[in-house]
């Protein structure tokens, strides 16, 4: 998969390039990362990327540049694409989005700034409009890293044979269990002893009890009931019963 990126700020994905995940990634020849800086696609001597806004306010990203830079993606990767607009405005991310985003082979994000971008950006290029959550930051860059690096963890052949993210919270329709490493004991607070029996039967029905258990704590609007296995639903019922018991 092919990630392009529209920002005034390429040097913030350098270290995401050259460390964890999305380097693995790249190494692993599973994805790549077209970081395309806006200022080069400027025509006066400033790099001028933003102007006034008409009416008064803050400044906006300008048209000019970003479609320029469109048009250079556009002559690299010529087949159809989703064009990502990172906005708070937008519709927010979620692990089923970032499986749907998974499935293409390229991805255009394009980073606002200041007030935001020129609406005829959002009214022409965009396909799609993300937010991260209910919250301003400053720019897109960091909506970006968050998107690529959810997205990179579901590409097959990206996180290797020694971890799945099918296990993980939100994959499967509750939340992770909890873990514990060595040592067994640390700071008085042992490991269950069930983790240490070797029966993975036991081992597996632990965990997924935990899982339900602190699902529905902490967020019960994920637990439909539905969606679960037979197995998975028995023991939900078996939670919830015990949990009315005290
Ligand atoms: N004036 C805009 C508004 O209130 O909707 C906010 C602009 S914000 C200061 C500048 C840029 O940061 C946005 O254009 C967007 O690219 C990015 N941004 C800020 N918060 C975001 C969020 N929660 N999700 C995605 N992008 C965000």
């Amino acid at each position: 998969m092919i990630f392009y990126v529209l920002t005034i700020f390429p040097e913030f994905f350098y270290p995401f390039l050259e460390k964890g995940i999305v380097a693995k990634g790249i190494e692993r020849k599973k994805l790549e990362i077209r970081i395309k800086n806006l200022r080069d696609f400027t025509k006066d001597k400033r790099r001028t990327v933003d102007d006034y806004s008409f009416g008064g306010g803050g400044m906006v990203l300008k048209p000019e540049p970003v479609f320029l830079a469109m048009d250079e993606v556009n002559k690299e990767f010529k087949n159809k694409k989703r064009v990502v607009l990172l906005t708070p405005q937008g519709e927010i991310f979620t692990q089923r989005k970032a499986e749907e985003f998974a499935r293409e082979k390229a991805l255009v994000l394009i980073c606002g700034r200041y007030e935001g971008v020129d609406e005829r950006i959002r009214e022409t290029l965009i396909t799609d409009e993300i937010s991260i959550g209910d919250y301003v930051l400053a720019g897109g860059e960091l909506p970006s890293l968050v998107v690529i690096e959810t997205i990179s963890r579901i590409i097959p052949g990206v996180l290797g044979k020694e971890r799945s993210y099918e296990e993980d919270s939100f994959t499967q329709p509750f939340l992770d269990w909890p873990h514990y490493t060595r040592p067994r004991e640390f700071r008085g607070k042992q490991v269950p002893e069930i983790l240490l029996s070797g029966n993975h039967q036991e081992i597996k029905k632990w965990r997924l009890k935990e899982a339900l258990k602190r699902t529905l704590q902490r967020r019960p609007d994920l637990l439909k009931e539905e969606l679960l296995d037979k197995e998975t639903g028995k023991i939900l019922r078996e939670v919830k019963r015990e949990r009315r018991l005290g």
